[in-house]
Parts: C-alpha cells; structure tokens; sequence
C-alpha cells in the first residue's frame, strides 16, 4: 500500500561532472522500476546540473537542506524557492550531521518541515538516538520527542507528503547497522504515534525510510520488515551499482 522510497544523500560528494554522471547512471539502471521511489540527493551546487541530466526519467531530486526564508540576508544559504527552481521535488531536512556541525534544533527542522510542505516540497525528515542513548535504553523517547517536536504544527492532511528517515547515529557512516529487529522496533513505535497524534489512515500512509550504512548485502532483511518502508542510503548511493541495486531489492 505504501510505495517503497530508496534516496541517496550524496553528501559533500561529487563535483558536477561527477554527480551527472552519476545520477545519469542511476536514471538508467533504474529505468522502469515502476515499484519504488528513487531519489538522489546531490549538494547545492550540483542540483541543476544533475536536473538538466535526468529531465524526463522517474528520479526524484532531492535537496541536503535548506534554509526556511525565500530570500533575504542569509549568507551561505539557498532557500526553498532556489530549490525548486533548480529542481527539486524533495528536501532532506535534519539530518544528523546538520543538527551536530551546523547545530539546527527541533524547532529549526519544525520551521522548515512547515516551509517545505507549503512550497510542495515533500521533506525527509531525519531522526535517531546516538550510541549512548540506546545503551542507557532511551532510543523511543529520543526518537519520540524529535518526532513530535519536527511534526508541531503539521496538518493531519499533509503527513502523507512527509517522509520520516529513522537513522541511528551511530550507525551512519560506521558499517554498522541496526538489526531488523531493532529498526522494525522503532518504526511500529513512530507508526503507533503518528495514529496517536493523527489516526490510522495517517499512519498507515506515512514512509518512514531505515537509513545508516544500508548496502546491497543488508538491504533485504532490512526492507522485509513490516514497518521499513525504504532507506535512506549514504556511502553505498556514491556509485551506481551498489544504489541501483538497492533499489532493485527494495
Ligand atoms: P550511510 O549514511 O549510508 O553512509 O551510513 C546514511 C545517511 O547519513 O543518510
């Protein structure tokens, strides 16, 4: 009922030859993967070009961040107007990188998940406990919180259009992965809130991705899962084989 969702966050990766190579790479090995999502994730500068390069296949793009004001004195920054007209369709926003070097708060993300959804821009909204919250056994409180706390304000009508990505922190970038069990856990617990807050036609329509170190090998078990409704695919979406052939498993 829900359609998978594979999206690669490339990071600070890719100069621009580089990244519309690759995305032209992913547009044609998944060309005609009618059952799932795919989307990639370039940096800024690169979104254009990377737009120009995969105009008319079924790549969605999607931005790293962005900031919430349209235009203004805000040096350094792109807005969600930029965005767009560079050609994205999809906003990653709070990630856990974002939150710690860059310091962006609950509030901020809540701020921009609102801008998003009021410029049709469907964001992914990135949550997780660190290493140390889940050894002291506070992961759902953790994830609970940032949750609520990105989701204030949202209308019941909108949460179809959001997408929430559950990463571990300490699983991105590490090799690590939480087990099956351990991201089937925590995203039944996202889904059972969301139909607290919202009812169970919300919540049964919300994708909530796994994303930290998912590769092709792990890819499987992960998305077996009930409630794992994609992932979001850090180093393994850096190349075309190892994204491709994550989203032909999902
Ligand atoms: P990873 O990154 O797949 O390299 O662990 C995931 C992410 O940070 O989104």
């Amino acid at each position: 009922m829900r359609k998978p969702i594979v999206a690669g966050n490339w990071k600070m990766n890719k100069h621009i030859g580089e990244a519309q190579e690759l995305a032209a790479g992913v547009a044609e090995g998944t060309n005609g993967f009618d059952d799932v999502e795919v989307v990639v994730g370039p940096t800024a500068i690169c979104l254009a070009p990377v737009a120009a390069v995969i105009e008319g296949s079924n790549l969605g793009l999607a931005a790293q961040n962005m900031h919430w004001a349209d235009s203004g004195a805000y040096t350094g920054e792109v807005s969600p107007t930029m965005i767009k007209d560079a050609g994205c369709d999809w906003v990653i926003l709070g990630h856990s990188e974002r939150r710690e070097y860059f310091h962006e708060s609950d509030k901020d993300i809540n701020h921009k998940t609102h801008v998003a959804i009021e410029h049709d821009l469907k964001p992914i909204v990135c949550i997780g406990e660190t290493l140390e919250e889940r050894e002291d056994e506070r992961t759902l409180q953790k994830v609970e919180f940032q949750v609520r706390a990105a989701l204030a304000g949202v209308n019941k009508s909108d949460i179809k259009n959001i997408v929430i990505a559950y990463e571990p922190i300490w699983a991105i970038g590490t090799g690590k992965t939480a087990s099956p069990e351990q991201a089937q856990e925590v995203h039944a617990d996202i889904r059972s809130m969301i139909a607290d807050i919202y009812g169970q036609e919300a919540a049964d329509a919300i994708r909530i991705l796994y994303g930290g170190s998912v590769k092709p090998h792990n890819i499987a078990e992960i998305i077996a899962q009930p409630d794992v409704d994609g992932a979001l695919v850090g180093g393994a979406s850096l190349e075309v084989d190892s994204f491709v052939s994550i989203a032909e498993t999902v």
